[in-house]
């Protein structure tokens, strides 16, 4: 339910897991050992489980969500293109961007000279990765002061 807000915050370079089938009790264990928020909109889990380091997201909106997330915690620092979106891996610089030539579209081969890969799955990322909206969203946020 939550996976869109996992991929934004990964984006913006928080560690972020996000496995939407995992048990309650493995969920609270892993938060334990590595010290981690769960972020839920399982009010169960909370009231039952007796979760301490918990935020309970109530907006509908990923985009709310995120802002929640950020009130919530006092997040005012973001480190965009630092995380992979899809497996939460680092992510490095490419020096020499001949090197992925081949593993982007040529316009965009031709148009970014800031590439990044994952260390983790090799997924390759450039500046304009991401969509338009989200960048202004972002911007608006960034407007309140933070
Ligand atoms: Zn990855």
């Amino acid at each position: 339910m939550l996976g869109r807000l996992a991929r934004w915050m990964r984006f913006l370079g928080f560690d972020t897991l996000y496995s939407p089938d995992i048990s309650d009790s493995r969920l609270i264990r892993i938060a334990k050992e590595q010290d981690r928020y769960i972020l839920t909109r399982d009010t169960h889990l909370i009231e039952v489980k007796g979760v301490k380091d918990y935020l309970l997201i109530k907006a509908d909106d990923p985009f709310e969500q995120l802002l929640e997330v950020f009130d919530t915690l006092q997040i005012k620092q973001f480190n965009p293109l630092s995380r992979c979106v899809e497996c939460n891996g680092l992510l490095t610089s490419i020096l020499d961007k001949r090197e992925i030539q081949d593993s982007v579209p040529e316009f965009v081969f031709l148009h970014f000279n800031v590439f990044m890969r994952c260390i983790d799955c090799g997924k390759i990322y450039w500046e304009g990765t991401h969509p338009k909206k989200f960048r202004e969203k972002l911007n608006e946020i960034l407007k309140k002061g933070w």
